[in-house]
């Protein structure tokens, strides 16, 4: 028999985590419980989330969302992946491309058999067999469709204003039934014997109660920590940066349906294009080099006019010790931060909400599912956080203090063990196929210099001559079905004529 669920649930926070966690639950409830937000627009949002990884599609189409609506609304434009240059080496230059690689070949994947007929040397680089990232290099953008079996491979995501975002999600929230209190919390009243959020006292007196509450309070966790003293693990030695400047320029040409990640000095710069202007931020690490420094290394590599004063995000990496402590969940900023690299964080907000629907609290709660959504909940963190520490640690760079420290910096057990597994035949170890499986690693261990010793002994059945002709065709076909696309800039245009 099920059990009775909550009845109020409180979000305290209007942000990007707090207005995708209204609206999903907005959805999903259906009205069985009572959802108010509590947002101050004095305090505001970090506001600059601007890019996303594919899986935000999905939420899009939990939430019945217009794709095309949802683009005009944010100024958005599609992603196809990141570039990353400078990385490896200074002069080193790849993209990590979303989508799949054919799967044709059945013994092995083909980023396996791959790796033989390069040893061998019958193959270009990987790039050069990914039709999404053949798209994105010609600028070119359409949606898989039935057309051709290759473009079941393409896959993308969005570039969008944030701040928008949050407007339109919230938009939709309240449509469907979500209260918004607009105010700042001055206080947080506790049960006085189970030590439970009972109540938020806004400024003025009013008083918001709920049986259950969402901290979206962005980096402070005015609940998860403020209140509840849950904890904070500083993952900075392994991801130094802990601030970024930032700053939008006028765009220059039709926007690119990629992000760009240059590697500086002391960090790395994102440029991500809307359709109204373009993101720009330096993400950097105190120690190595000072504000003023990183403002002009910033606006010095912008390729279009700024068109704002450039301003300051301080940060730390890591993450709140339990996401779930007595009857609060942290989502967003408020339950851990991971730097901007690899567009993660919206994307954790997205499975903190799913997480947050299967294990949906009620009346009494097992503590057994409290520890296993927290267990769920780091085993995803800790996959994202050593991603983005391979791309800092698989440097040749030795240019700065900086670079310096992230090749020769002691690396987590479960990133070292990963690495080996791959040198020794080119293998990835799959234990939370979600976010980065096979085809991401490799791209990015690839395009950064790491190269595996051998590779898996079962492809010396493969016949090379059948997959190199088979490679050859791919090759030909993608070349071919990317030409017959349209540009990236046109599909804007259509969009905004609707
Ligand atoms: P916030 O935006 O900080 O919102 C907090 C909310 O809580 C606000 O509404 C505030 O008013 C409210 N609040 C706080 N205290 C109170 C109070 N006492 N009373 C009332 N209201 C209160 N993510 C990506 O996915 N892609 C990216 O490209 C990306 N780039 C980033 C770049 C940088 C430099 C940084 C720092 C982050 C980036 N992120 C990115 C992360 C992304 O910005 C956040 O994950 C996302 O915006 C969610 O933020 P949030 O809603 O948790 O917090």
């Amino acid at each position: 028999m099920g059990q009775e669920l909550i009845r109020e649930l409180v979000i305290l926070g209007g942000g990007t985590a707090g207005w995708m966690t209204a609206a999903a639950l907005s959805r999903a409830l259906n009205g069985r419980v009572s959802v108010t937000l509590v947002e101050s627009e004095d305090i505001g949002t970090v506001g600059v989330g601007e890019a996303t990884i594919p899986a935000i599609t999905l939420f899009n189409r939990m939430l019945d969302i217009d794709e095309d609506d949802f683009l005009r609304a944010t100024q958005g434009t599609f992603k196809l992946g990141i570039e990353f240059i400078d990385w490896g080496d200074i002069g080193n230059r790849y993209m990590h491309a979303f989508g799949h690689f054919p799967s044709d070949i059945q013994i092995a994947s083909f980023e396996q058999v791959w790796q033989k007929m390069r040893r061998h040397g019958h193959a270009h680089e990987l790039s050069a067999y990914s039709i999404t990232r053949a798209a994105a290099s010609a600028g070119k953008f359409m949606r898989p469709d039935e057309s051709h079996p290759l473009l079941d491979n393409l896959a993308y995501a969005f570039h969008f204003d944030a701040s928008l975002y949050a407007r339109y999600l919230r938009r939709y929230s309240e449509a469907r039934g979500v209260k918004r209190v607009e105010g700042r919390v001055v206080d947080v009243r506790q049960d006085p014997v189970s030590g439970d959020i009972a109540a938020l006292v806004m400024e003025g007196g009013a008083v918001v109660s709920g049986e259950f509450f969402v901290d979206c309070s962005g980096f402070r966790g005015r609940l998860i920590e403020e209140v509840l003293h849950t904890g904070y693990e500083d993952w900075s030695h392994w991801l130094p940066c802990d601030r970024a400047v930032f700053v939008p320029s006028a765009s220059n040409g039709g926007p690119l349906p990629y992000t760009r990640a240059s590697a500086h000095g002391a960090g790395w710069q994102w440029r991500i294009p809307l359709q109204h202007r373009v993101g720009n931020g330096y993400v950097h690490s105190s120690l190595h080099v000072s504000e003023d420094e990183a403002v002009a290394t910033l606006l010095g590599h912008l390729d279009g006019e700024a068109l704002a004063a450039p301003r300051t995000l301080r940060f730390k990496a890591g993450m709140r010790r339990r996401a779930w402590n007595r009857n609060c969940v942290a989502i967003g900023l408020a339950g851990g931060f991971l730097e901007p690299l690899e567009s993660t964080s919206i994307h954790l907000v997205q499975t903190a909400i799913s997480r947050l629907l299967a294990f949906f609290p009620a009346q009494r709660q097992s503590l057994e599912d409290i520890a296993e959504f927290n267990r769920r909940s780091r085993q995803e963190y800790e996959h994202v956080r050593d991603f983005v520490i391979l791309h800092y640690h698989a440097t040749r760079r030795n240019d700065t203090a900086f670079w310096n420290h992230c090749r020769t910096m002691e690396i987590p057990e479960s990133l070292a063990k990963r690495i080996r597994l791959y040198r020794a035949q080119g293998r990835i170890a799959e234990d939370n196929p979600e976010i980065f499986t096979e085809r991401n690693w490799v791209q990015v261990l690839q395009g950064q210099g790491i190269e595996p010793e051998g590779y898996a002994a079962i492809l010396d059945v493969v016949d090379s001559g059948d997959i190199e002709d088979y490679l050859a065709s791919l090759r030909s076909a993608i070349a071919s079905l990317v030409e017959a696309m349209p540009s990236h800039g046109q599909w804007l245009q259509d969009l905004q004529r609707g």
